[in-house]
């Protein structure tokens, strides 16, 4: 993924964070259940319930989160 990749993702993201099974936040690298995610921004991006940021990924195609990727996501590009 790239940045624009990463962008795209975390934006309005409402519908893809509620289709999954987990989704993960990039800035704090934790992964949340979907109903766990409380807030969203006013354009529907999820907002990231432990660090407050704009930086939840919905799950791939199979609906989960893989730390490791969190973990690589942080690492480059926070
Ligand atoms: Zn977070």
């Amino acid at each position: 993924m790239n940045r624009r990749e990463l962008i795209l993702a975390t934006s309005f993201n409402k519908k893809a964070i509620e289709e999954s099974i987990e989704c993960g936040c990039y800035t704090c690298i934790s992964i949340h259940q979907p109903e766990h995610i409380k807030e969203y921004t006013d354009d529907e991006s999820a907002v990231c319930p432990n660090c407050f940021q704009v930086t939840v990924i919905p799950g791939e195609a199979e609906g989960s989160v893989e730390y490791d990727y969190l973990e690589y996501l942080n690492e480059h590009f926070i």
